[in-house]
């Protein structure tokens, strides 16, 4: 019998979503080990959760990181490292730049890491 659907998962946290994808559809993240893939950069209802628990920096890099990787935008590959902390934690360092979703190259999120040891309030 031939394969008709894939598995969708979240590209955040990487679970199963529990939707199903046309197999004609091509995967934002190729994962064929597994007979997965992930079919957008949607976060799950859980990563959302999290997500709109204050401001979400993303590591990305500027070339792609996995199989058939396509950008979130241009030249913007995500890692799928990410995390989440307050409004006003992010504040101290963005001055006024804060937004509900930000960028991050990984030396930065590195940096960022390490200043917000303690205050991060979710990292996958
Ligand atoms: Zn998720």
């Amino acid at each position: 019998m031939y394969k008709t659907k894939n598995k969708n998962v979240c590209f955040w946290c990487g679970k199963p979503t529990g939707e199903e994808v046309v197999i004609s559809q091509s995967p934002i993240v190729n994962l064929p080990e597994t007979g997965h893939g992930v079919y957008s950069y949607d976060p799950c209802p859980e990563c959302q959760k999290h997500m709109d628990e204050g401001v979400t920096f993303m590591e990305t890099e500027k070339l792609p990181v996995y199989g058939d990787h396509k950008p979130i935008m241009g030249g913007v590959y995500p890692t799928g490292n990410w995390m989440v902390t307050s409004t006003a934690e992010a504040e101290k360092y963005f001055h006024g730049n804060t937004r509900k979703y930000i960028f991050l190259r990984p030396l930065d999120f590195e940096w960022l890491i390490d200043k917000l040891e303690g205050v991060v309030i979710d990292v996958s």
